[in-house]
């Protein structure tokens, strides 16, 4: 049988990381690891209007400071370039660990998943921290269930070219249910489905900003394999409001944070030619090794626990980060822009 579902012990009371929902508050000291990335900046903007202090520790490995640059000046936030791989001493209240090099490009022979969490999961330890995982839908690999629920354990290839990724976040949420049960830490865990919106990376190889950046630039956008294969597209407006209700809720998780409308990468193609140029074409080109062939949350353990479900769909979200791919992927020159 797999793993019962855990649900969190009654909070001790000690440091403000635990104040009960809903009491009034004087604001928290939250440290944001990768928040100078693509959901990590989202997530800080949130945080840092809803009156709380922000720490932003990130290597700059794929995030951008021009992500966080709007926050420079405010007393409330912080930008400490660090890597995550190293310890760090900060007396903070929450952790919300993204540090992780995320796309394929960028993730292979990467340590930070293991030992970035551990030290985080370290700090969170010592300072007596509520700590969030941000896992991922790649912990279920080529899923045999579908849609997937967080009671499925996965089909990872543990040899695979996308292991190190996949096996990294099944590794980080081990360490973190360890560290809750052997430490008593307060932890979290969130598992992410394919997530778009404005500050993408424009050249980190995921297909939305992919598509997005060809369509703009008049390129052929490249569908590898037949096409078929499908993925569910969260807007990342609805990612980082299930990720503050995790963090603020009673349960541990896991928990799916992802939009169940599913799309084969052409019918994606589709939208971004009705959104951006209806004359784009579509090249093919041979997928890569090991590639799911479909993934698809169940979002009802959300739902009923955490009172979250996305309000954005594909069709509304994309025209939103095309506003911004214009104007990165043109720079000020504005070219093919209307
Ligand atoms: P991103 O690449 O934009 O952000 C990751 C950030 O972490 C970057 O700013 C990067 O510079 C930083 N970073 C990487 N390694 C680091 C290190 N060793 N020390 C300090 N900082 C480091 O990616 P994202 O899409 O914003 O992803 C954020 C988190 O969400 C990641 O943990 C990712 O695995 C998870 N996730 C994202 C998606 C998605 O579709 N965007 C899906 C599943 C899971
Ligand atoms: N750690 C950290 N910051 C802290 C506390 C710990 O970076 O504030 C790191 C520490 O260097 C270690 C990891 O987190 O590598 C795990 O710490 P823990 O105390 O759990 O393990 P131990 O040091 O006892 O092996
Ligand atoms: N993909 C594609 N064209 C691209 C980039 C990706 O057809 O230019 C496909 C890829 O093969 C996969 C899907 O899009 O089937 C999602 O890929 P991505 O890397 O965005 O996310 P993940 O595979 O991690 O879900």
């Amino acid at each position: 049988t797999q793993q019962k579902f855990s649900s969190a012990p009654p909070r001790l009371g000690f440091g403000t990381g635990k104040i009960p929902l809903g009491l009034k508050r004087k604001g928290l000291r939250i440290v944001v690891t990768g928040g100078a990335g693509f959901v990590g900046s989202h997530l800080v903007d949130r945080l840092i209007a809803r009156g709380d202090s922000v720490i932003v520790v990130d290597n700059f490995f794929t995030g951008r400071k021009e992500n966080v640059m709007h926050h420079f000046g405010n007393p409330k936030f912080e930008l400490i370039r660090h890597d995550v791989v190293e310890p760090l001493l900060l007396e903070v209240d929450q952790i919300y660990h993204l540090a992780c090099p995320a796309s394929p490009v960028h993730y292979k022979f990467n340590p930070t998943n293991v030992v970035g969490t551990l030290n985080m999961l370290g700090l969170a330890k010592r300072v007596g921290a509520r700590f969030l995982l941000t896992s991922t839908s790649e912990v279920y690999g080529d899923p045999l269930q579908h849609p997937q629920k967080e009671t499925y354990w996965g089909n990872v290839n543990p040899i695979g070219v996308r292991s190190c990724y996949d096996e990294g976040k099944r590794t980080a949420e081990t360490l973190t249910m360890d560290y809750h049960r052997g430490a008593g830490v307060e932890v979290r865990i969130a598992r992410i489905f394919n997530t778009y919106g404005p500050r993408m990376c424009i050249d980190d190889g995921r297909v939305v900003s992919n598509f997005v950046a060809q369509a703009l630039r008049k390129e052929p956008l490249t569908v590898y394999g037949d096409g078929k294969q499908t993925r569910s597209f969260q807007y990342v407006s609805d990612l980082v409001e299930g990720l503050m209700r995790l963090m603020e809720g009673e349960h541990i998780g896991p928990f799916n944070l992802g939009n169940p409308g599913e799309f084969t990468m052409l019918e994606l193609a589709e939208v971004v030619q009705e959104t951006i140029d209806p004359n784009a074409k579509i090249e093919f080109r041979p997928n890569t090794e090991d590639d799911p062939h479909k993934r698809k949350p169940d979002i009802s353990r959300a739902k009923e626990l955490l009172g979250w479900e996305p309000k954005v769909s594909l069709r509304k979200g994309l025209p939103l980060m095309v506003s911004d791919f214009r104007q990165r992927v043109f720079g000020d020159h504005q070219e093919g822009s209307n």
